[in-house]
Protein backbone atom coordinates (compact mmCIF):
# COMPACT_ATOMS: atom_id res chain seq x y z
CA UNK A 1 0.00 0.00 0.00
CA UNK A 2 1.35 3.78 -0.92
CA UNK A 3 1.29 6.67 1.35
CA UNK A 4 2.64 7.12 4.91
CA UNK A 5 3.71 3.70 6.03
CA UNK A 6 2.74 3.75 9.35
CA UNK A 7 -0.57 5.41 8.72
CA UNK A 8 -2.77 2.47 10.68
CA UNK A 9 -0.88 2.15 13.24
CA UNK A 10 -1.19 5.75 15.08
CA UNK A 11 -4.20 7.11 16.68
CA UNK A 12 -5.42 11.11 15.73
CA UNK A 13 -3.50 12.64 17.89
CA UNK A 14 -0.05 10.86 17.13
CA UNK A 15 -0.87 11.21 13.69
CA UNK A 16 -1.22 14.99 13.83
CA UNK A 17 1.55 15.48 15.80
CA UNK A 18 3.59 13.46 12.95
CA UNK A 19 1.98 15.31 10.13
CA UNK A 20 2.73 18.80 12.03
CA UNK A 21 6.61 17.37 12.90
CA UNK A 22 7.08 16.66 9.58
CA UNK A 23 7.59 13.24 10.04
CA UNK A 24 5.08 13.16 7.39
CA UNK A 25 3.28 15.07 5.37
CA UNK A 26 -0.81 15.44 4.82
CA UNK A 27 -0.40 13.95 1.28
CA UNK A 28 1.20 11.03 2.27
CA UNK A 29 -1.47 10.39 4.86
CA UNK A 30 -4.10 10.79 2.46
CA UNK A 31 -3.03 8.75 -0.06
CA UNK A 32 -2.64 5.67 2.74
CA UNK A 33 -6.13 6.18 3.42
CA UNK A 34 -7.12 6.20 0.05
CA UNK A 35 -5.13 3.21 -0.58
CA UNK A 36 -6.46 1.15 2.87
CA UNK A 37 -9.93 2.27 1.49
CA UNK A 38 -9.48 0.93 -1.86
CA UNK A 39 -7.58 -2.71 -1.02
CA UNK A 40 -10.49 -3.16 1.94
CA UNK A 41 -13.92 -1.35 1.31
CA UNK A 42 -14.72 -3.55 -1.60
CA UNK A 43 -15.07 -6.42 0.92
CA UNK A 44 -16.27 -3.74 3.91
CA UNK A 45 -18.62 -1.99 2.04
CA UNK A 46 -18.50 1.04 4.79
CA UNK A 47 -18.02 3.68 2.26
CA UNK A 48 -20.60 5.00 0.56
CA UNK A 49 -18.66 7.50 -1.34
CA UNK A 50 -14.84 8.36 -1.52
CA UNK A 51 -13.91 11.99 -1.79
CA UNK A 52 -10.06 11.54 -3.24
CA UNK A 53 -10.32 14.29 -5.04
CA UNK A 54 -11.36 16.92 -2.50
CA UNK A 55 -9.08 15.62 -0.14
CA UNK A 56 -6.13 15.41 -1.96
CA UNK A 57 -6.69 19.20 -2.08
CA UNK A 58 -6.63 19.56 0.60
CA UNK A 59 -3.93 17.95 1.94
CA UNK A 60 -1.83 19.81 0.25
CA UNK A 61 -3.57 23.19 1.05
CA UNK A 62 -2.24 21.71 4.62
CA UNK A 63 1.15 20.76 3.96
CA UNK A 64 1.29 24.37 2.25
CA UNK A 65 0.41 25.63 5.17
CA UNK A 66 2.85 23.72 7.25
CA UNK A 67 5.73 24.77 5.34
CA UNK A 68 5.19 28.67 5.59
CA UNK A 69 5.28 28.16 9.34
CA UNK A 70 1.32 28.67 9.83
CA UNK A 71 -0.74 27.60 12.95
CA UNK A 72 -1.79 23.54 12.91
CA UNK A 73 -5.10 22.58 13.86
CA UNK A 74 -5.76 20.13 16.38
CA UNK A 75 -6.04 17.42 13.91
CA UNK A 76 -4.25 18.47 11.40
CA UNK A 77 -4.16 16.12 8.42
CA UNK A 78 -6.23 13.48 10.50
CA UNK A 79 -8.91 11.50 7.92
CA UNK A 80 -12.28 11.27 8.79
CA UNK A 81 -15.48 9.78 7.60
CA UNK A 82 -18.63 11.17 8.13
CA UNK A 83 -22.41 9.32 7.98
CA UNK A 84 -24.11 9.84 5.14
CA UNK A 85 -26.97 11.18 6.99
CA UNK A 86 -24.60 14.81 7.55
CA UNK A 87 -24.33 17.78 5.67
CA UNK A 88 -21.17 18.32 4.09
CA UNK A 89 -21.74 21.03 0.95
CA UNK A 90 -22.36 19.51 -2.35
CA UNK A 91 -21.77 15.67 -1.04
CA UNK A 92 -24.96 13.15 -1.18
CA UNK A 93 -26.43 13.02 1.92
CA UNK A 94 -28.54 9.85 0.97
CA UNK A 95 -29.20 8.81 4.32
CA UNK A 96 -29.44 5.04 3.30
CA UNK A 97 -32.77 5.62 2.02
CA UNK A 98 -33.56 6.05 -1.93
CA UNK A 99 -36.11 9.12 -1.20
CA UNK A 100 -33.11 10.88 -1.00
CA UNK A 101 -30.78 9.78 -3.37
CA UNK A 102 -28.76 12.56 -5.17
CA UNK A 103 -29.68 15.33 -2.39
CA UNK A 104 -26.78 17.27 -1.92
CA UNK A 105 -26.86 19.55 0.48
CA UNK A 106 -26.55 23.03 0.06
CA UNK A 107 -24.17 23.68 3.07
CA UNK A 108 -21.97 22.29 5.67
CA UNK A 109 -23.01 21.23 9.18
CA UNK A 110 -21.20 23.60 11.90
CA UNK A 111 -20.20 19.82 13.57
CA UNK A 112 -17.94 19.47 9.99
CA UNK A 113 -16.87 23.05 9.58
CA UNK A 114 -15.33 22.80 13.21
CA UNK A 115 -13.30 19.87 11.80
CA UNK A 116 -12.64 20.95 8.94
CA UNK A 117 -11.37 24.19 10.70
CA UNK A 118 -8.89 22.11 12.67
CA UNK A 119 -7.15 21.02 9.23
CA UNK A 120 -9.19 16.99 9.47
CA UNK A 121 -9.58 15.90 6.00
CA UNK A 122 -12.57 14.47 5.14
CA UNK A 123 -12.36 10.96 2.54
CA UNK A 124 -15.86 9.63 2.51
CA UNK A 125 -18.87 9.39 3.59
CA UNK A 126 -20.46 5.92 4.82
CA UNK A 127 -23.14 3.53 4.83
CA UNK A 128 -26.17 3.68 7.31
CA UNK A 129 -29.25 1.97 7.96
CA UNK A 130 -31.99 3.57 6.00
CA UNK A 131 -32.68 7.01 8.09
CA UNK A 132 -30.58 5.80 10.64
CA UNK A 133 -33.44 3.29 11.83
CA UNK A 134 -31.53 -0.21 12.92
CA UNK A 135 -29.16 -1.69 15.03
CA UNK A 136 -27.06 -3.89 11.80
CA UNK A 137 -26.81 -1.87 8.68
CA UNK A 138 -29.02 -4.32 6.84
CA UNK A 139 -31.94 -1.48 6.63
CA UNK A 140 -29.54 0.32 4.29
CA UNK A 141 -31.14 0.81 0.66
CA UNK A 142 -27.53 0.90 -0.57
CA UNK A 143 -25.30 -1.87 0.63
CA UNK A 144 -24.59 -3.10 4.22
CA UNK A 145 -21.24 -2.57 5.89
CA UNK A 146 -19.36 -5.70 7.42
CA UNK A 147 -18.09 -6.31 10.68
CA UNK A 148 -13.96 -5.90 10.49
CA UNK A 149 -13.51 -8.89 12.95
CA UNK A 150 -15.78 -11.45 11.07
CA UNK A 151 -17.30 -9.81 7.93
CA UNK A 152 -20.01 -12.75 8.19
CA UNK A 153 -21.10 -10.23 10.80
CA UNK A 154 -22.62 -7.13 11.25
CA UNK A 155 -20.74 -4.21 12.40
CA UNK A 156 -23.47 -3.33 14.44
CA UNK A 157 -25.90 0.05 13.36
CA UNK A 158 -27.28 2.05 12.62
CA UNK A 159 -23.79 4.31 11.90
CA UNK A 160 -22.19 0.72 10.31
CA UNK A 161 -20.23 2.29 7.69
CA UNK A 162 -18.27 4.73 10.10
CA UNK A 163 -17.80 2.01 12.84
CA UNK A 164 -16.35 -0.73 10.43
CA UNK A 165 -14.31 2.46 8.61
CA UNK A 166 -12.47 3.38 11.95
CA UNK A 167 -12.50 -0.20 13.14
CA UNK A 168 -10.50 -1.85 9.76
CA UNK A 169 -8.03 1.41 10.05
CA UNK A 170 -9.27 3.18 6.91
CA UNK A 171 -9.80 6.20 8.55
CA UNK A 172 -8.72 7.69 12.00
CA UNK A 173 -12.03 8.62 13.22
CA UNK A 174 -15.58 9.00 11.98
CA UNK A 175 -18.50 10.72 12.86
CA UNK A 176 -22.16 8.81 13.48
CA UNK A 177 -25.23 9.68 15.04
CA UNK A 178 -26.84 7.81 18.02
CA UNK A 179 -30.38 8.03 18.63
CA UNK A 180 -30.83 4.98 20.99
CA UNK A 181 -27.40 3.28 20.35
CA UNK A 182 -26.57 3.31 16.94
CA UNK A 183 -22.82 4.54 17.93
CA UNK A 184 -21.92 2.74 21.37
CA UNK A 185 -23.81 -0.75 20.00
CA UNK A 186 -21.24 -0.49 17.03
CA UNK A 187 -18.35 0.67 18.68
CA UNK A 188 -18.67 -2.45 21.31
CA UNK A 189 -19.06 -4.52 18.38
CA UNK A 190 -16.04 -3.43 16.21
CA UNK A 191 -13.90 -3.30 19.54
CA UNK A 192 -13.43 1.28 18.61
CA UNK A 193 -14.71 3.88 21.30
CA UNK A 194 -17.67 5.28 20.68
CA UNK A 195 -19.24 8.33 22.57
CA UNK A 196 -23.18 10.04 22.72
CA UNK A 197 -22.64 13.02 24.81
CA UNK A 198 -25.21 14.64 27.06
CA UNK A 199 -28.24 16.06 24.88
CA UNK A 200 -27.47 19.31 23.57
CA UNK A 201 -23.65 19.43 23.53
CA UNK A 202 -23.30 19.17 19.93
CA UNK A 203 -25.18 20.95 17.36
CA UNK A 204 -27.88 19.06 15.32
CA UNK A 205 -28.24 21.04 12.69
CA UNK A 206 -27.24 19.47 9.44
CA UNK A 207 -27.94 16.00 10.97
CA UNK A 208 -30.99 14.66 9.39
CA UNK A 209 -33.26 14.51 11.90
CA UNK A 210 -34.86 10.91 12.80
CA UNK A 211 -35.46 11.55 16.82
CA UNK A 212 -35.01 15.14 17.67
CA UNK A 213 -35.39 14.96 21.14
CA UNK A 214 -32.78 11.82 21.13
CA UNK A 215 -30.48 12.21 18.17
CA UNK A 216 -27.16 12.94 19.10
CA UNK A 217 -24.13 13.69 16.90
CA UNK A 218 -21.68 10.68 18.28
CA UNK A 219 -17.59 10.01 17.00
CA UNK A 220 -15.83 6.47 16.69
CA UNK A 221 -12.47 6.92 17.87
CA UNK A 222 -9.67 4.08 18.39
CA UNK A 223 -8.33 5.28 21.70
CA UNK A 224 -9.81 8.06 24.75
CA UNK A 225 -7.55 10.55 23.98
CA UNK A 226 -8.67 11.04 20.20
CA UNK A 227 -12.52 11.11 21.47
CA UNK A 228 -11.59 13.51 24.54
CA UNK A 229 -9.65 15.95 21.58
CA UNK A 230 -12.69 15.42 18.68
CA UNK A 231 -15.28 16.19 21.42
CA UNK A 232 -13.69 19.54 22.29
CA UNK A 233 -13.83 20.54 18.76
CA UNK A 234 -17.32 19.56 17.88
CA UNK A 235 -19.24 20.42 21.16
CA UNK A 236 -20.49 23.82 22.53
CA UNK A 237 -22.84 26.15 21.69
CA UNK A 238 -24.58 26.73 18.04
CA UNK A 239 -27.41 29.56 17.38
CA UNK A 240 -28.66 27.06 14.65
CA UNK A 241 -30.08 24.60 16.92
CA UNK A 242 -32.13 25.67 20.26
CA UNK A 243 -31.53 22.71 21.68
CA UNK A 244 -28.06 23.25 21.26
CA UNK A 245 -26.82 24.20 25.06
CA UNK A 246 -24.93 27.10 25.40
CA UNK A 247 -22.58 25.58 27.68
CA UNK A 248 -18.64 26.09 26.24
CA UNK A 249 -16.73 22.86 24.76
CA UNK A 250 -16.35 19.72 26.14
CA UNK A 251 -13.06 20.16 28.11
CA UNK A 252 -11.11 17.20 28.38
CA UNK A 253 -10.58 16.27 32.60
CA UNK A 254 -6.95 16.67 33.26
CA UNK A 255 -6.80 13.67 35.57
CA UNK A 256 -5.73 10.32 34.90
CA UNK A 257 -7.07 8.52 37.94
CA UNK A 258 -10.26 6.75 38.59
CA UNK A 259 -9.24 6.68 42.80
CA UNK A 260 -12.53 7.02 44.98
CA UNK A 261 -14.83 7.44 42.29
CA UNK A 262 -18.53 5.41 43.13
CA UNK A 263 -19.43 3.27 40.49
CA UNK A 264 -22.67 2.33 39.81
CA UNK A 265 -23.54 -1.33 39.16
CA UNK A 266 -27.23 -1.85 37.89
CA UNK A 267 -28.49 -5.03 38.21
CA UNK A 268 -31.44 -4.60 35.88
CA UNK A 269 -28.12 -4.65 33.01
CA UNK A 270 -26.76 -7.82 34.46
CA UNK A 271 -30.18 -9.94 33.98
CA UNK A 272 -31.62 -12.50 31.37
CA UNK A 273 -30.87 -12.06 27.71
CA UNK A 274 -27.25 -11.19 28.52
CA UNK A 275 -24.80 -13.47 26.63
CA UNK A 276 -22.96 -15.38 29.63
CA UNK A 277 -19.40 -14.69 27.90
CA UNK A 278 -20.09 -10.57 27.32
CA UNK A 279 -21.15 -10.64 31.33
CA UNK A 280 -17.85 -12.26 32.26
CA UNK A 281 -15.88 -9.52 30.52
CA UNK A 282 -17.79 -6.66 31.56
CA UNK A 283 -17.87 -8.15 35.28
CA UNK A 284 -13.89 -8.70 34.79
CA UNK A 285 -14.22 -4.61 33.57
CA UNK A 286 -15.82 -3.63 36.49
CA UNK A 287 -12.72 -5.25 38.98
CA UNK A 288 -9.90 -4.10 37.04
CA UNK A 289 -11.52 -0.47 37.86
CA UNK A 290 -11.46 -1.50 41.38
CA UNK A 291 -8.29 -2.18 41.47
CA UNK A 292 -7.18 1.43 39.71
CA UNK A 293 -8.84 2.59 43.11
CA UNK A 294 -12.99 3.18 41.90
CA UNK A 295 -15.60 1.61 44.59
CA UNK A 296 -18.91 -0.40 43.20
CA UNK A 297 -22.01 0.10 44.43
CA UNK A 298 -25.16 -2.04 43.73
CA UNK A 299 -27.86 0.31 42.31
CA UNK A 300 -31.48 0.04 40.89
CA UNK A 301 -32.76 1.52 37.75
CA UNK A 302 -36.32 0.27 38.14
CA UNK A 303 -38.10 1.35 35.42
CA UNK A 304 -35.42 0.16 32.65
CA UNK A 305 -38.12 -2.57 31.34
CA UNK A 306 -39.97 0.12 29.78
CA UNK A 307 -37.26 1.85 28.02
CA UNK A 308 -37.90 -0.42 24.79
CA UNK A 309 -41.46 0.25 24.37
CA UNK A 310 -40.95 3.81 25.16
CA UNK A 311 -38.12 4.49 23.18
CA UNK A 312 -40.32 2.61 20.08
CA UNK A 313 -43.03 5.53 21.06
CA UNK A 314 -41.36 8.65 21.56
CA UNK A 315 -38.27 7.35 18.51
CA UNK A 316 -41.55 6.30 16.18
CA UNK A 317 -43.74 9.70 16.74
CA UNK A 318 -40.78 12.13 16.47
CA UNK A 319 -40.05 9.93 13.18
CA UNK A 320 -43.31 10.32 11.44
CA UNK A 321 -43.65 14.18 12.32
CA UNK A 322 -39.99 14.61 11.05
CA UNK A 323 -40.15 12.16 8.12
CA UNK A 324 -43.12 13.96 6.78
CA UNK A 325 -41.01 16.50 5.07
CA UNK A 326 -40.00 13.86 2.14
CA UNK A 327 -42.87 14.58 -0.46
CA UNK A 328 -41.23 14.88 -3.65
CA UNK A 329 -41.27 18.22 -3.64
CA UNK A 330 -38.71 19.70 -1.62
CA UNK A 331 -36.21 17.22 -1.70
CA UNK A 332 -34.52 13.94 -3.84
CA UNK A 333 -36.83 11.90 -5.73
CA UNK A 334 -40.24 12.25 -7.11
CA UNK A 335 -42.40 9.48 -8.76
CA UNK A 336 -45.10 11.24 -10.40
CA UNK A 337 -48.14 8.40 -9.61
CA UNK A 338 -51.65 9.07 -11.23
CA UNK A 339 -50.80 12.69 -11.74
CA UNK A 340 -52.25 14.28 -8.83
CA UNK A 341 -50.70 15.87 -6.03
CA UNK A 342 -51.88 13.01 -3.84
CA UNK A 343 -51.25 10.45 -6.08
CA UNK A 344 -47.72 12.37 -6.84
CA UNK A 345 -46.80 12.25 -2.76
CA UNK A 346 -47.84 8.60 -2.01
CA UNK A 347 -45.75 7.11 -5.12
CA UNK A 348 -42.50 9.19 -3.86
CA UNK A 349 -43.00 7.58 -0.34
CA UNK A 350 -44.34 4.16 -1.49
CA UNK A 351 -41.34 3.71 -3.93
CA UNK A 352 -38.57 6.16 -1.72
CA UNK A 353 -38.91 4.84 1.80
CA UNK A 354 -38.09 0.92 2.98
CA UNK A 355 -39.88 -1.60 4.96
CA UNK A 356 -38.45 -0.04 8.33
CA UNK A 357 -39.08 3.17 7.73
CA UNK A 358 -42.86 2.68 6.89
CA UNK A 359 -43.16 0.89 9.72
CA UNK A 360 -41.97 2.89 12.15
CA UNK A 361 -43.98 5.93 9.91
CA UNK A 362 -47.05 4.06 10.74
CA UNK A 363 -46.33 3.54 14.08
CA UNK A 364 -45.42 6.87 15.09
CA UNK A 365 -48.68 8.30 13.61
CA UNK A 366 -50.74 5.77 15.13
CA UNK A 367 -49.72 6.73 18.26
CA UNK A 368 -49.62 10.61 17.52
CA UNK A 369 -53.49 10.12 16.24
CA UNK A 370 -56.53 11.59 18.39
CA UNK A 371 -57.58 8.71 20.87
CA UNK A 372 -54.86 7.11 21.25
CA UNK A 373 -52.49 10.72 21.65
CA UNK A 374 -53.19 9.56 25.05
CA UNK A 375 -52.81 6.19 25.99
CA UNK A 376 -49.25 5.94 24.17
CA UNK A 377 -47.73 9.12 23.54
CA UNK A 378 -48.35 11.06 26.76
CA UNK A 379 -47.55 7.71 28.72
CA UNK A 380 -44.46 7.47 27.46
CA UNK A 381 -43.54 10.43 28.14
CA UNK A 382 -44.42 10.15 31.78
CA UNK A 383 -42.62 6.70 31.88
CA UNK A 384 -39.83 8.72 30.28
CA UNK A 385 -39.16 11.26 32.80
CA UNK A 386 -39.80 7.71 35.23
CA UNK A 387 -36.65 6.43 33.41
CA UNK A 388 -34.55 9.64 33.94
CA UNK A 389 -35.66 10.06 37.52
CA UNK A 390 -33.86 6.47 38.30
CA UNK A 391 -30.98 7.63 36.71
CA UNK A 392 -30.70 10.97 39.15
CA UNK A 393 -31.71 8.95 42.31
CA UNK A 394 -28.94 6.38 40.82
CA UNK A 395 -26.56 9.58 40.79
CA UNK A 396 -26.80 11.15 44.38
CA UNK A 397 -25.11 7.96 45.50
CA UNK A 398 -22.75 7.34 42.71
CA UNK A 399 -20.55 9.04 40.11
CA UNK A 400 -20.62 6.67 36.80
CA UNK A 401 -22.63 4.13 36.20
CA UNK A 402 -20.61 0.63 34.76
CA UNK A 403 -22.48 -1.79 32.48
CA UNK A 404 -22.66 -3.50 29.39
CA UNK A 405 -22.82 -1.71 26.32
CA UNK A 406 -24.73 -4.29 24.15
CA UNK A 407 -26.28 -7.57 25.54
CA UNK A 408 -24.36 -10.15 23.02
CA UNK A 409 -21.10 -9.65 20.65
CA UNK A 410 -21.35 -8.91 16.94
CA UNK A 411 -24.39 -11.53 15.64
CA UNK A 412 -24.43 -12.55 12.16
CA UNK A 413 -25.88 -10.46 9.46
CA UNK A 414 -29.39 -12.07 8.60
CA UNK A 415 -29.36 -13.58 12.06
CA UNK A 416 -32.23 -10.93 13.39
CA UNK A 417 -33.35 -9.02 9.98
CA UNK A 418 -36.72 -10.63 9.61
CA UNK A 419 -37.50 -10.02 13.37
CA UNK A 420 -38.02 -6.10 14.13
CA UNK A 421 -38.63 -6.97 18.04
CA UNK A 422 -35.37 -9.08 18.14
CA UNK A 423 -33.34 -6.62 16.28
CA UNK A 424 -34.94 -3.72 18.50
CA UNK A 425 -33.49 -5.29 21.76
CA UNK A 426 -29.90 -5.00 20.74
CA UNK A 427 -30.53 -1.73 22.03
CA UNK A 428 -31.83 -2.98 25.66
CA UNK A 429 -28.63 -1.51 26.98
CA UNK A 430 -28.07 2.09 25.03
CA UNK A 431 -32.09 3.12 25.35
CA UNK A 432 -32.54 4.21 28.43
CA UNK A 433 -29.53 6.68 28.52
CA UNK A 434 -30.53 8.05 25.48
CA UNK A 435 -34.27 8.46 26.95
CA UNK A 436 -32.52 10.48 29.71
CA UNK A 437 -30.52 12.13 27.36
CA UNK A 438 -27.08 11.26 29.75
CA UNK A 439 -23.60 10.98 28.44
CA UNK A 440 -22.43 7.18 27.53
CA UNK A 441 -19.26 5.68 26.14
CA UNK A 442 -18.50 2.41 25.23
CA UNK A 443 -14.85 1.22 25.62
CA UNK A 444 -13.10 -1.78 24.26
CA UNK A 445 -12.58 -4.53 27.36
CA UNK A 446 -11.62 -7.39 25.87
CA UNK A 447 -13.04 -10.35 23.41
CA UNK A 448 -15.22 -13.49 23.75
CA UNK A 449 -14.83 -16.37 21.53
CA UNK A 450 -17.86 -17.50 19.35
CA UNK A 451 -18.13 -19.60 16.10
CA UNK A 452 -14.37 -19.60 16.45
CA UNK A 453 -13.90 -15.80 15.84
CA UNK A 454 -12.91 -13.54 18.35
CA UNK A 455 -14.68 -11.02 18.55
CA UNK A 456 -14.81 -7.53 20.73
CA UNK A 457 -16.57 -6.86 23.97
CA UNK A 458 -18.04 -3.22 24.76
CA UNK A 459 -17.76 -1.29 28.81
CA UNK A 460 -20.64 1.03 28.55
CA UNK A 461 -20.00 3.73 31.35
CA UNK A 462 -23.15 6.52 31.79
CA UNK A 463 -22.39 9.78 33.94
CA UNK A 464 -24.89 12.39 34.54
CA UNK A 465 -25.88 14.91 32.92
CA UNK A 466 -23.22 17.68 31.51
CA UNK A 467 -20.57 15.45 33.36
CA UNK A 468 -18.89 13.88 29.79
CA UNK A 469 -15.86 14.97 31.06
CA UNK A 470 -15.87 12.65 33.84
CA UNK A 471 -17.10 9.65 31.80
CA UNK A 472 -14.52 10.42 28.83
CA UNK A 473 -11.74 10.46 31.99
CA UNK A 474 -13.16 7.55 33.24
CA UNK A 475 -12.78 5.13 29.85
CA UNK A 476 -9.14 6.48 28.83
CA UNK A 477 -8.15 5.61 32.42
CA UNK A 478 -9.35 1.45 32.10
CA UNK A 479 -7.84 1.59 28.52
CA UNK A 480 -4.47 2.79 29.56
CA UNK A 481 -4.25 0.25 32.61
CA UNK A 482 -5.71 -2.56 30.13
CA UNK A 483 -4.47 -1.98 26.66
CA UNK A 484 -7.54 -3.51 25.57
CA UNK A 485 -7.12 -1.02 22.23
CA UNK A 486 -4.10 -2.17 21.19
CA UNK A 487 -6.20 -5.74 20.03
CA UNK A 488 -7.80 -3.44 17.04
CA UNK A 489 -3.78 -2.84 15.76
CA UNK A 490 -3.33 -6.68 15.89
CA UNK A 491 -6.19 -7.67 13.79
CA UNK A 492 -4.99 -8.98 10.99
CA UNK A 493 -6.92 -7.77 8.02
CA UNK A 494 -5.08 -9.21 4.74
CA UNK A 495 -7.30 -11.84 3.93
CA UNK A 496 -10.22 -9.18 3.08
CA UNK A 497 -7.87 -7.13 0.86
CA UNK A 498 -8.80 -6.81 -2.62
CA UNK A 499 -11.76 -9.65 -2.36
CA UNK A 500 -15.10 -8.87 -3.70
CA UNK A 501 -17.90 -7.68 -1.92
N1 LIG B 1 -31.39 0.77 16.85
C1 LIG B 1 -32.17 1.88 17.32
C2 LIG B 1 -33.28 2.16 16.34
O1 LIG B 1 -33.41 1.44 15.43
C3 LIG B 1 -31.31 3.09 17.51
C4 LIG B 1 -30.98 3.74 16.25
C5 LIG B 1 -30.11 4.95 16.42
O2 LIG B 1 -29.52 5.17 17.47
N2 LIG B 1 -30.06 5.74 15.36
O3 LIG B 1 -34.01 3.10 16.47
Amino acid sequence: MSGFADYAKLDATALRDAVVSKRTTAAAVVEAALARIAALDPRLCAFSSVLAESARERAKELDFALARGEPAGALCGVPFALKSNMCLEGVEAHCGSKILAGYRPPYTAPFVQRLLDEGAIVVGTTHMDEFAMGSSGENSAYAVAKNPWDPARTPGGSSSGSCAAVAARMVTFSLGSDTGGSVRQPAALCGIVGFKPTYGRVTRYGLVAFGSSLDQVSPFTRSCRDMELVMSVISGADEHDSTCLPHPPIDPDRSDSVRGLRLGVPKEYFAGGLDADVRARVEAAIQQLVALGATTVPIELPHTEYAIPTYYVVATAEASSNLARYDGIRYGVRKPGDGSLQGMIAATREAGFGPEVKRRILLGTYVLSSGYYDAWYVRALKVRRLIRNDFDAAFERVDLIVCPTSPTAAFELGEKSDDPVAMYLSDVMTVPTSLAGLPAVSVPCGKVSQGGKALPVGLQIIGPSLADARVLRAARVFETATKHQSELYALDLSALEGAAR
